[in-house]
């Protein structure tokens, strides 16, 4: 049994791309998918009161298919509804980059703030397009990291707001095939945690989604990262609410 979510549109920003959006940003082709909201339907009992609209952009080339990707998706919806966090409206967007790019550099170049391929293709995503984005690529050169996220906490107010590489994360298609010992567990709904919570990891010898050792990455939530995800103002409170009838 699903618990069905309806999105209303209004409030929830434009957030409707079209391939021209992605073309006119700089990328050399476009294929924008809708996640129908039956797919990122929340399991049966979880109280949804927010939700998080995501631009999944899948690098041609990257490795990264829409079955793959949707993987995360699923998981992530099972993995934050333990905090009463939804994900949508979400778009997956294949597209490919200038000269068919899908491995980036991760290097910093000093003085920069962030790398000079996360500031380029963060820029590539078009102001209509639903935040944050996440990237999906084929490697992360010069980073021992899977997967990286820019979030805010970690810089001063205006950098926070001024940038459009802050709230992006970016995953490395090692992460599909990287083996944990909890299947629930995903990367993506790891790296939307840091961006939420606006927070790293922690240490612990509870394995929870946040820990600082590979080894002790896992699906639960601890209920104080919970806490600080739901004041994150990424996301959006859920104006419609359905109920499954009853049975
Ligand atoms: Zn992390």
């Amino acid at each position: 049994m699903l618990l069905v979510v309806a999105f209303a549109a209004p409030g929830l920003g434009s957030g409707q791309t079209v391939e021209r959006d992605w073309l006119d940003a700089g990328f050399e082709k476009a294929e924008v998918r809708r996640v129908p909201a039956a797919e990122l339907a929340a399991p049966t009992g979880e109280k949804i009161e927010y939700t998080l609209p995501v631009s999944f952009i899948r690098l041609a080339g990257s490795n990264w298919t829409h079955a793959r990707v949707m993987r995360h998706v699923s998981r992530t919806v099972r993995i934050f509804a333990a905090c009463g966090i939804g994900l949508g409206p979400v778009e997956i967007i294949e597209a490919q980059a200038p000269d068919g790019r899908h491995d980036l550099d991760m290097e910093i170049p000093s003085g920069q703030p962030a790398p000079e391929d996360v500031v380029k293709f963060s820029a590539m995503a078009p102001a209509s397009a639903l935040r944050p984005p996440v990237y999906f690529v084929g490697r992360l050169l010069n980073d021992e990291a899977l997967a990286r996220s820019f979030r805010r906490g970690d810089v001063s107010v205006q950098e926070a707001t001024g940038f459009a590489y802050l709230d992006t994360s970016w995953v490395a298609f090692k992460t599909h095939w990287m083996e944990r010992k909890d299947d629930e567990y995903s990367t993506v709904a790891h790296e939307l945690a840091h961006l939420l919570c606006e927070c790293g990891h922690e240490r612990s010898r509870e394995p929870h989604l946040l820990n600082r050792y590979r080894n002790f990455l896992s699906s639960h939530i601890q209920p104080e990262t919970c806490e600080r995800m739901r004041k994150s103002p990424l996301l959006e409170p859920l104006p419609i609410q359905a109920t499954p009838p009853a049975k």
